[in-house]
């Protein structure tokens, strides 16, 4: 049985450089058992629990038992949030926000400051969403995630579009051609998918196409994770999504000849490779 593993399966640069900068600050002897993040620093409950070992814990609210460091996840934070820990002069902030993240929350002020209603893709719930909206004008956004939401958008208004990071670019597309036919005024398109995102997306969709089983390793609460699974599913209907090794399934694997591997942004090499284990061990095609 041949399998495969896409090359850019696991953690993006947004989410290693997020745990590397946790890693480092927990290393200093000053913050020991004493950094927090503000909710879990990637949704991935084997990665925040070892991070808890090492003296990172996530916390809820600022309000709520903070000590004296706090660590910004790559989502980002609300900008009043953002306003509030600022304010806090003895809180020592670390800022993992991915630069991609903030990309976004710069073009959407900039777009609140010239007057246009925003329109971002994404899943209003997600921390990264609600970072993002945050930035816009409090009376002229909306967050939409169907096409059927489209006919909430005030389609007078100048428009600006962006998307969630970890969005389905072909949704993305859809919506934004969508937009331009009922839109009345100016629309300005802003291009927010990471390229992490993306090529994940393209070389599991490709791998997907290839195999007879294919299995996508994330936490069953990360949004990449999960639009990942749906993706590969469309192609592929043997998708499994799991979290660890312990649920990979030897029944999956009668009769079949490839199996492909991919995982979301929030998942580590070392789950990664003791799934790839776990899959050889239950090879018994010889
Ligand atoms: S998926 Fe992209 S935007 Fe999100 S944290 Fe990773 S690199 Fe940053």
């Amino acid at each position: 049985m041949e399998i495969i593993v896409v090359p850019s399966a696991g953690f993006c640069f947004g989410v290693k450089r997020a745990v590397n900068m946790a890693l480092d600050a927990a290393k200093k002897s000053n913050l020991q058992e004493k950094l927090n993040t503000l909710g879990p620093i990637i949704h991935n409950p084997q990665v925040v629990k070892s991070l808890e070992e090492k003296g990172v814990y996530p916390i809820e609210n600022i309000d709520n038992g903070c000590h004296n460091a706090l660590l910004i996840r790559s989502h980002g934070v609300k900008a009043e949030i953002m306003e509030k820990i600022a304010s806090n002069k003895r809180l020592k902030v670390i800022d993992a926000t991915c630069p991609f993240v903030k990309k976004a929350q710069n073009y959407i002020s900039k777009a609140a400051l010239n007057g246009y209603f925003v329109i971002m893709v994404g899943d209003e719930n997600h921390p990264e969403v609600q970072s993002v909206i945050s930035f816009a004008d409090k009376n002229k956004f909306l967050v939409i995630n169907s096409i059927d939401d489209l006919k909430r958008v005030p389609i007078s208004e100048k428009l600006a579009l962006v998307s969630q990071t970890t969005q389905d670019v072909n949704f993305y597309k859809r919506i934004i051609e969508d937009v331009h036919k009922i839109a009345k005024s100016d629309v300005t398109v802003f291009d927010t998918i990471c390229d992490a995102t993306m090529i994940k997306q393209e070389e599991s969709k490709i791998l997907a196409s290839n195999v007879d089983v294919m299995i996508v390793v994330g936490g069953y609460n990360s949004a990449n994770t999960n639009k990942l699974k749906n993706i590969c599913m469309e192609i592929q209907k043997k998708t499994y999504h799991i979290e660890t090794e312990d649920e990979v399934n030897p029944e999956w694997f009668v009769n079949v000849n490839r199996v492909g591997i991919t995982a979301g942004a929030s998942t580590p090499d070392w789950i990664i490779e003791r799934v790839l284990k776990r899959v050889q061990d239950m090879d018994t095609s010889g």
